[in-house]
Order: structure tokens, then C-alpha cells, then sequence
């Protein structure tokens, strides 16, 4: 622990060097390693500098003061937490300064424990910030689609443009469908978008239920699937479609605690490699032709892409 806090840098601003030095001296007996300055301009020189995990400024300066040291920190875009001295004579000024991003303040005379648990406090929400900024991130580099554990759309065209490559290098088949859900939104509309996201989840596992496990299931918009079917021809992959569609129209679709959801069904488009389309952009756009073919002519149905007469 104590290594832990020699890795973190706390800046002290203050333009009064007995106030500065009280404050620099509690901290780094308490372990921390402290640089100190008398002014906001000799803060952010020193921001530029280094990167410091916490800043500690006066509220009172001359030139710059604490709000406009705040301030000038957080259009610079660092996200480092900041805690103002302040006399109880100017607390309504440490408001203020919290509105204008300051963590916390803490009011002169010094309490020594209140500085120290106000700066652990800084220091854990900090932690706690990066954390979730970091789950954030590697949520978005991930390949699944959180509700329905599918492929999400990124990993889906990065599947698709592999496949392509492939079937077309060996001239071997290649289909795919793209699976819409028929009058969705009167679905959520009706039973709440909870209810809906059930039906999302359940179609995602009849749709893996009815293909193999070389095809690849993705989710590919709000309520829409594609499924890859490598090495398989439109024929055959029209008697998945077909399938799936059949099983999803007999199916008893439920809420969470059982209650019976009305009838729900499944538009598919068809479209393939070789014939049909030649790029990834190719395919999508005949599967969504023909998928939009099959709302109109009345959904519930599987309808392959046929070119425009
Ligand atoms: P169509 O038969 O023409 O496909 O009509 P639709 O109502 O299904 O299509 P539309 O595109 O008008 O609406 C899609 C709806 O899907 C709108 C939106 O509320 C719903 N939706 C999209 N993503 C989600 C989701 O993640 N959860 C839930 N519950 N609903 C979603
Ligand atoms: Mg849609
Ligand atoms: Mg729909």
C-alpha cells in the first residue's frame, strides 16, 4: 500500500506558502508523493509537464483562481479530480466551484483527518471512474451482442468479408439471410420493451437451434438477424429459412413470469454468392431487397432475391 501511494502524484496550488506547505507535508507523511505551486498558470505548465492524480488548489489566488484553474482543467479535457481550500468565509464560492467541476472541497482551519478521507474519497471515485471507462472500452471492441450473446454487427461484417474471400477464391457457395421481426414495434408497443427483449432472445436461440455450427448467427440491428451460411447453396439454405420461419410462427412466445405474448413471425431475405451479388455491400442490399419484397407481399415468409425484371 505504501508502494501505491508513492505511484500517485497530488499537485498542492496555493499562493500562501504556510497553508501549501501543511497540507504537502500531511500528505507526503501520509505517503503520497507531492509537488507544490504558488499560482494556477504555474499549475497547468506543470499539467503539460507530468500527469498528477489528484490536484489540491486554493480557492483565493490573484490572477487565476481555483474556479478558473478548474475550469481551465477540464477544457483541456483531464479527468483528474480536483478539491478546493476554501474559508468559510468564501464556501459559496466552493459551490461554485464544484459546479465548475471541483470533486470536493475542504474548509481552512485544516482538519487533518477530514483532508485525508476527503482525498482517499477523490482518489477511489477516480479509481472507480477509469474502471468503468475501461469496461466501456472493452465492451466495444467485443464481438457479442450483450442481450442475445449473437455475433454483434461489427464481428458480423468482418465474418462476412472473410467468407466472401473464401467462397469466392475456391468458387463455393455462399448464402446468406437476413431476419426481420414482423410489426415489432406493436409488439413492444403492446407488452413493453422488456417483453420485447425477450422475443429478441428467443428467436436469437431458435435461429442458432435451426442452423449449424459453421454457420454464422449475428445480430444484426435493433430487431434484425444474419445468418452466414458458408458452403451452402441458396436451395438449401431456403429450407433453413423456411424452418426457422415455420418454427418461430408456432411458437408460444411468453413474458419473464409466463404470460402468453401474441403471435409472433419472421420476414427472411435470401441472397447468395456466386450469382447474386459479387461484394459484401452486394449481398446485404439483394438479402434487404428481398426481405423488403417479403413485407410487402405480406410477411411471415422467406422470399429469395431475384433480380429486378
Ligand atoms: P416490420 O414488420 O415492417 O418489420 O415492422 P416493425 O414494427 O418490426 O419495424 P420497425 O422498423 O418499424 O420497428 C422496429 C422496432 O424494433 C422498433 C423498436 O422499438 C424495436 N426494437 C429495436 N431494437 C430493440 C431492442 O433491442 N429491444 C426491443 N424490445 N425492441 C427493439
Ligand atoms: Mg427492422
Ligand atoms: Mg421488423
Amino acid at each position: 500500500m505504501a508502494d501505491e501511494k508513492k505511484n500517485i502524484q497530488i499537485l498542492i496550488v496555493d499562493d500562501e506558502a504556510s497553508a501549501r506547505d501543511t497540507v504537502a507535508e500531511l500528505l507526503a507523511e501520509d505517503g503520497f508523493s507531492v509537488d507544490t505551486t504558488d499560482s494556477g498558470m504555474n499549475a497547468l505548465e506543470m499539467l503539460d509537464q507530468k500527469t498528477y492524480d489528484l490536484i489540491i488548489s486554493d480557492l483565493i489566488m490573484p490572477k487565476m483562481d481555483g474556479i478558473s484553474l478548474t475550469k481551465n482543467i477540464k477544457d483541456l479535457g483531464l479527468d483528474i479530480p480536483i478539491i478546493v481550500i476554501t474559508g468559510f468565509a468564501t464556501i459559496e464560492h466552493a459551490v461554485d466551484s464544484m459546479k465548475a467541476g471541483a470533486f470536493d472541497f475542504i474548509t481552512k482551519p485544516f482538519n487533518f483527518d477530514h483532508i485525508k478521507l476527503t482525498v482517499e474519497k477523490a482518489l477511489e471515485t477516480k479509481r472507480l471512474m477509469e474502471m468503468a471507462h475501461e469496461r466501456e472500452f472493452y465492451k466495444k471492441l467485443s464481438n457479442s451482442d450483450e442481450l442475445t450473446d449473437l455475433a454483434n454487427y461489427r464481428s458480423f461484417s468482418e465474418t462476412l468479408q472473410t467468407e466472401i474471400e473464401r467462397a469466392t477464391r475456391y468458387n463455393r457457395p455462399l448464402t446468406v439471410m437476413m431476419i426481420d421481426i414482423d410489426d415489432f414495434k406493436a409488439c413492444n408497443d403492446t407488452y413493453g420493451h422488456l417483453a420485447g427483449d425477450m422475443v429478441l432472445k428467443r428467436i436469437a436461440q431458435l435461429i442458432k437451434k435451426n442452423t449449424r455450427g459453421s454457420d454464422f448467427v449475428a445480430r444484426y440491428g435493433g430487431e434484425e438477424f444474419f445468418v452466414v451460411l458458408p458452403e451452402t447453396a441458396e436451395d438449401e439454405a431456403s429450407v433453413v429459412a423456411e424452418r426457422i420461419r415455420e418454427e418461430v410462427d408456432e411458437y408460444a412466445f411468453e413474458t419473464d413470469d409466463g404470460k402468453p405474448l401474441g403471435h409472433i413471425s419472421v420476414t427472411i431475405g435470401i441472397s447468395s454468392l456466386p450469382g447474386k451479388a459479387t461484394t459484401k455491400r452486394e449481398l446485404v442490399r439483394t438479402a434487404d431487397a428481398a426481405l423488403y419484397e417479403g413485407k410487402a407481399s405480406g410477411k411471415n415468409r422467406v422470399i429469395r432475391y431475384a433480380e429486378p425484371a
